[in-house]
Order: C-alpha cells, then structure tokens, then sequence
C-alpha cells in the first residue's frame, strides 16, 4: 500500500494547551513579581523603544533572571516546562487523535507554532509528541549563558511555519521554504492541515490554513468561559469552529477534529480513487492521440504497417473494450 496520507495539527501554546501564559507559572513567581506587573513592565518595554514584544519579554527575562541571581541556561528555562499547567486532556489528546488517524489511514503530525519560549515547552510533559516545536528562543554562548534571541516567533512570521510544514522545508534556516511549489509535490497538502489556537497572534496563521483549504478552531478557557475573541474570530471568518479548550475525548473540541479527520479521510480516498481512474483512462488518451497524430501524418492514405504495429500495442494496453 502506498504511503499513508499525512495530516498536520498546529497548535498554538500559550492559552491554547496551557491556560496561562508559560512564564506565569515558574518563572515570574521565581523573580518575585506579580504577572500582571512582568507584563505591564514588557509590553512598556517594547512600546517605549519601538521594540518587538517579543523581543522586550526575552531582554526582561535575562535582566530579571540576572538581578535575582537565576541561572539563563538552556537546562535552567527547560526546567520551567516541567510546571506548565495544562488544559485538561492534553496529556492523553495526542494518542488519542493518532489512533483515530490510524484507524481512518491517516498520519496525523502534531506541530508548535508559538510566541513562548521553546525551552520551555521543550521542558514540558507533552514535548514528545511534537514533529517540530517552532517558538521563540535565545542563543546560547559556549559556557551555556543566553546571551541573544536566536529565534522570535510572532504574528505574521508564524506564517512561515505553516508553510516550512507543508513543503517539508523544516529546518529555521532552509530558505527552500520561499520557492514555490506545485500542490502535488507538497509533504502534507494545505487542506490536510489543521491550526488550533485563541489570539489575535493566531490570526495570519488561521487566515493561512482557512484560505488554502485547511481548518481553524478557535479555544477557550473553559473555566473562565471567556467567549469574547472567539465569537469575534469566528464572526470575522478567521475560525471554521471553535470550542472549549478541554481535550478529552468526550468534548467538543476532539469531536470537531474527528469530524474533520474523517473529512479529510474521505477526500484522501476520493482522491485516491480518481488516480486510480486516472491510471486507467490515460492509456486511452495516449493511443487516441497518437491515432490521431498517424492518420494526419498518413493524410488519408493507409498508416504504415509499422505505426500500425505501435498503435495496436498502444491499445493493447487499454483495459477494457474501447472499440
Ligand atoms: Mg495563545
């Protein structure tokens, strides 16, 4: 049997899997600032120096980490992982939507596309079950100190991602990821994807995966209930659904992506199937064709006993009676 269709879940982190975001957990408790305080003072960071905010919360981490003493080693933020609290369900979601896929002859590939630290997340319980962890993250000097960001994810930028995934260009750097590519050469078609997310930082992203033919779902805290930024998502056409983010399998959310999976399941067998149709009538065409080249070429005389020889065979390889 040929190679299993491939499917791509992407997932935003923060608010998306976790209810919080991921420094609010270990890391701003640590340096004895209230959260709402870390990030007032960031987000002023960025506005007053016309800096990306990204780029202000990883300078205000090595800057508070370093006035508290805290190591900024890739072990010490991957140590943060350990406490990012999870939505329910998540720990178990990923096994349960693989062997949903498998039974519908699909593989599913689970991705991050974040704005958080992927130490962190590379800390975390779950960070196995990911292909490929794409988030922001620091450069490290020979002696293992952050010293600069090497990679910070945002916005339109996360775009990129969706894309790295689909022409399976992975790697940061490959510059591949440019050149275009014809939809059938691609590793995992665009309709095969899906994008799980909650902000307004999902937004390029979603836009992206709904235009090409994929899926968008919009999470919320179910706690909190907060309906807000999906109701308005989903009213701008930025989602095809959205739910509570709770990932067992008897909520909504993992009924909407088995929906999906046996959508998608049924388009792979239709289109399956239409090769395999393909694969019958192009011998066809090929001998019509080249009748059609031998009779101009004979211009209504006899065709040579030789042409006739490779038009007989050409049809004999015809399934069927097409007389
Ligand atoms: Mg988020």
């Amino acid at each position: 049997m040929s190679k299993k269709p491939i499917v791509a879940i992407c997932y935003d982190f923060d608010k998306t899997l976790s209810p919080d975001d991921m420094q609010a957990f270990t890391f701003i408790p640590s340096i004895g600032m209230d959260k709402q305080a870390f990030w007032d003072e960031s987000n002023a960071l960025a506005k007053d120096n016309r800096m990306d905010k990204n780029l202000a919360w990883m300078h205000l981490m090595l800057k508070k980490s370093d006035a508290n003493n805290l190591p900024v080693t890739r072990e010490a933020f991957k140590a943060l992982g350990k406490d990012v609290k999870l939505f329910k369900g998540v720990p178990t979601w990923f096994k349960h939507v693989n062997e949903l896929g498998d039974r519908l002859g699909l593989e599913v590939r689970h991705y991050i596309i974040s704005s958080g630290l992927k130490e962190i997340i590379e800390g975390s319980s779950i960070a196995g079950n990911f292909n490929r962890i794409y988030a922001s993250s620091f450069f490290y000097s020979v002696n293992g100190v952050a010293i600069w960001p090497a990679q910070t994810v945002n916005y339109t930028n996360k775009t990129q991602y969706i894309f790295r995934i689909a022409k399976g260009f992975l790697e940061e750097h490959d510059e591949r990821v440019n050149d275009s590519m014809p939809d059938d050469e691609l590793e995992i078609p665009y309709e095969n994807f899906i994008y799980i997310g909650d902000s307004d930082t999902d937004v390029p992203c979603m836009r992206v995966v709904t235009s090409k033919g994929g899926y968008s779902i919009g999470v919320y805290n179910p706690e909190t209930d907060k309906r807000a930024r999906v109701y308005k998502l989903f009213e701008d056409g930025r989602l095809n659904f959205f739910a509570p983010a709770d990932y067992s399998t008897a909520g909504d959310l993992f009924e909407t992506v088995k929906e999906i999976l046996e959508c998608i399941s049924t388009k792979e067998n239709l289109k399956a199937k239409k090769r395999e149709l393909k694969a019958l009538s192009t011998p066809y065409k090929l001998y019509k064709d080249v009748e059609k080249i031998l009779g101009n070429k004979a211009g209504g005389k006899r065709i040579p006993k030789r042409e006739q020889e490779l038009l007989a065979s050409l049809k004999d390889q015809v399934e069927g009676n097409t007389d």
